[in-house]
């Protein structure tokens, strides 16, 4: 392959982080080469979650493009536009968009970008003299850096994993397949948005009328996403930036203290709930089904019979409960991991203590490679860049960042202005100057 043809970054996967990246290089940067190589030929955004009445925790303005080029064509309300239906989203002053909504949002973009190859998964990527070497489902590329945006993958406790099953999954897969709860005592498990979305469809017959219906969080109580603004200002490039700068075991104890303004069940999503458990325990009076158990963190499954057992340990008194059930459901979050086309590249990126891979301020992966080919990655710097690392709310900034790097260029102006909030302390005096 001559070097005409050497891509200027390649990204590995096209979710919503490197799509915003695709989007970005497709509307401002025509002449960097750039693709975006996702295995799935029909883009969903987890599908796997795609439930009724499940909503976006992040507003619509905060999509692939709009924070740094408000001009993209690439924008949610291009979509809407193009669409024809922009009046009649206004009109239905809608709180917070749909995951349907916003997955067919995404599709849409990835199908309309020249940059974004679907269906086309990454098999192998190696390094050589000239740099990456990638093998994909429909070919052999050659990049000069690359972009990791292959995702998270649903984390289960180990007790759990050995007995993974049909009928002891992970929220992540709960849409895949049909399900019956027709009769059956279901538990989930977790206390966070997909537990609540899954609880909440439970509750309503979604997958049948269940005998039981259980919810167990280790949390203290169902905990609300704090969604004000001085929260949200975590939630800025400032604080994003100079969140990097702090030593690691600051940033460790700083992400651990704002867990609610990332990790917790939007308030809306929590009013529905309650008002549905009224309504039908309540003011209709039906048997009481379906109950919620805070505070208990879950340490055991065990099979009994044809169904399972779980036990629990109670967050004040320590004290064991057993929750029998058909059906088991764990809403218990995300971990980070390699793709296996990575497998020779692996051992050479560097990591923290906690496995993390160690990112710099652009993103850009520490490894032993030459400086002139840069591994960059999304969705991987909760612990580097806090807390909106996982999150839509700063892809289109960190997406304008990343390729701000690799043209070697401010294409993107990321100048902000100061904000009201100072974060951090200064050696000289403050004073006010006498007018
Ligand atoms: C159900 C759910 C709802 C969420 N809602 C919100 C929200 O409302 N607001 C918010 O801020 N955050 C939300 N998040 C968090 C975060 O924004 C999403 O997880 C987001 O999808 C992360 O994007 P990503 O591109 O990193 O990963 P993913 O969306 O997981 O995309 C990774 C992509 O890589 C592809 N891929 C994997 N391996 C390969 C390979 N070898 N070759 C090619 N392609 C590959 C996959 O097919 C996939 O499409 C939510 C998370 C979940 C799970």
């Amino acid at each position: 392959m001559s070097d005409s043809h050497v891509l200027d970054l390649a990204g590995l996967g096209a979710g919503p982080f490197n799509l915003s990246i695709a989007a970005l290089a497709d509307s401002h940067l025509p002449r960097l080469a750039t693709r975006f190589f996702e295995r799935r030929r029909d883009p969903s955004w987890h599908p796997g979650l795609m439930l009724p009445d499940t909503h976006l925790q992040t507003g619509f303005l905060k999509d692939l493009v709009t924070a740094v080029a408000p001009d993209s064509r690439h924008s949610f309300l291009s979509y809407l536009v193009e669409h024809r239906r922009l009046y009649r989203f206004l009109n239905a002053e809608l709180g917070t968009v749909s995951r349907a909504e916003f997955s067919d949002y995404l599709g849409w973009t990835a199908r309309r970008l020249d940059n974004v190859a679907l269906g086309e998964a990454v098999r192998d990527v190696q390094l050589d003299g000239r740099g990456f070497r990638l093998r994909t489902d429909a070919g052999d590329y050659r990049a000069r850096h690359l972009c990791l945006g292959t995702g998270k993958r649903p984390w289960l406790p180990d007790f759990a994993e050995a007995l993974r099953s049909p009928h002891c999954l992970h929220a992540a897969e709960i849409a895949r397949t049909r399900r019956d709860f027709n009769k059956r005592r279901v538990v989930v498990v977790g206390g966070v948005q997909s537990g609540a979305d899954i609880f909440l469809n439970a509750l309503r017959g979604h997958w049948g009328q269940p005998r039981e219906l259980h919810w167990i969080s280790r949390r203290r109580n169902f905990e609300p996403l704090d969604e004000t603004a001085f929260t949200n200002e975590y939630f800025t490039p400032d604080y994003t930036r100079s969140f990097h700068a702090l030593h690691r075991e600051i940033r460790e104890r700083e992400v651990a203290a704002q867990k609610l303004a990332s990790d917790g069940i939007t308030p809306a999503a929590l009013q529905t709930l309650y008002r549905e458990l009224y309504h039908r325990f309540d003011v209709l009076g039906e048997r009481r089904w379906a109950r919620l158990f805070p505070h208990r963190e879950a340490i055991a499954l065990e099979r009994s019979g044809l169904g399972f057992t779980l036990t629990t340990t109670h967050g004040l008194t320590g004290g064991r409960e057993r929750f029998n059930a058909d059906v088991v459901v764990f809403a218990t979050g995300f971990c980070s991991h390699l793709p296996d086309c990575l497998a020779d590249l692996a051992p050479r990126l560097e990591r923290d203590a906690h496995g993390e891979l160690m990112l710099g301020p652009h993103f850009e992966v520490s490894w032993d490679g030459p400086t002139t080919h840069r591994i960059y990655a999304v969705n991987a710097g909760r612990h580097s860049h806090g807390i909106a690392e996982p999150q839509l709310s700063l892809m289109a900034w960190r997406s304008a960042t990343i390729l701000n790097h690799v043209a070697g260029h401010q294409a993107f102006d990321l100048h902000e202005d100061d904000g009201p909030i100072e974060w951090h302390p200064t050696s000289e005096p403050r004073w006010v100057q006498a007018i």
